[in-house]
């Protein structure tokens, strides 16, 4: 790293109203270990003048440690649109970080790692979406922001999970159609569909953490665990959102939380969810299932402190693809929530 890092007294000062937060959730060990590295990160912010967009999947000690913002894609796009920071570091997977660079085309856009990618985003090309158009002229294309600069260049609005069901009536409603194509997450395009009564043509792509979840192992949860209100996230297979007692983006499960304070939960959706809502929410029981998305877990604390110390890697879309790309965000973003 450069710099000698240790778990000093001022350290365990700055820190202490930190840890005080997260002790139900980080070992007081690995808290030694965290501490120093998040304290020079929170410095080099300063510093840079720099914010760090940390998503609801970031590991605990980066979430609540460094995020300056957090929260779901929807939320961290709205901040990167409006932050006055000149540089973003992006704790999240790459399509987030450029989604950051195509609203904030003056900012300096960082991610720890290029290899934080997302198997919804690596499924879909912009070509694709050009032979789709072909294939069904005329209906308008919603892409989810799961998807790279190129593909959202090729589209008329994005959407996120939190806003997907809004997105999908009010471009059907502006194109006059009752069919849209919604691209890549065929889960997500189905389970809108069932809430919306839009007819869907959607791709074969879908999340490879919540596809893994099964309808079963959310009625082995129930019996296992009496009362247990299980929320899931709709890039879920649509059996698995049928078993749920609510779906919604991670904000809404987040809210749900807050709103009902069930005494015991399971969020059907990736495993570092659960231990930053837990900081929250003492109170709350989470049975954690634990379904890791491997893109999101290559954001580490060292990669992140690595990262404002060599002001690497910077995340560049070209400007034509940007501009392009920039149209269907905006529309999305003026969808009401
Ligand atoms: S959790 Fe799924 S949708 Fe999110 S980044 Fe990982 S692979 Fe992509």
């Amino acid at each position: 790293m450069g710099v000698e890092l240790a778990y000093t007294d001022a350290v365990a000062r700055e820190t202490s109203g930190l840890y005080a937060k997260v002790a139900n959730v980080i070992p007081k060990m690995e808290w030694h270990a965290y501490a120093p590295v998040i304290a020079e990160i929170n410095r080099l912010k300063r510093e840079k003048g720099a914010v760090i967009l940390a998503h609801n999947y970031m590991t605990p000690e980066i979430f609540h440690g460094v995020g300056d913002f957090v929260g779901d894609s929807l939320a961290l796009a709205r901040e990167a649109a409006r932050t006055d920071a000149k540089v973003i570091v992006q704790a999240g997977v790459h399509f987030m970080a450029e989604t950051s660079k195509i609203l904030s085309p003056e900012k300096t856009v960082l991610i720890p790692s290029m290899k934080a990618g997302c198997s919804l985003a690596a499924s879909i090309t912009g070509a694709d979406v050009r032979l789709l158009r072909q294939k069904y002229p005329g209906l308008p294309v919603v892409s989810y922001v799961n998807t790279s600069a190129e593909v959202k260049a090729e589209s008329d609005i994005c959407c996120t999970s939190g806003n997907a069901v809004r997105v999908v009536e009010t471009i059907a409603r502006d194109f006059r159609t009752d069919t849209v194509i919604m691209i890549p997450d065929k889960y997500l395009a189905r389970n809108v569909a069932a809430q919306t009564g839009v007819k869907v043509i959607t791709w074969e792509g879908a999340c490879e953490v919540h596809e893994r979840f099964t309808a079963q192992e959310i009625r082995d949860y129930r019996a296992t665990h009496p009362g247990i209100v299980v929320l899931a996230h709709p890039e879920c297979p649509p059996e698995v959102v049928a078993e749920a007692d609510f779906a919604g983006s991670t904000a809404a499960m987040i809210r749900y939380v807050g709103s009902h304070k069930p005494q015991r939960v399971v969020m059907v959706t990736e495993c570092s969810m659960s231990d930053n809502v837990a900081v929250e929410y003492p109170q709350v029981e989470f049975v954690r299932p634990c379904n890791l998305c491997p893109h999101m877990k290559r954001i580490t604390l060292d990669g992140i402190l690595h990262s404002l110390q060599t002001m690497t890697t910077e995340v560049i879309v070209p400007a034509d693809i940007a501009a392009r790309a920039r149209a269907p965000i905006d529309r999305m973003l003026a969808v009401k929530a």
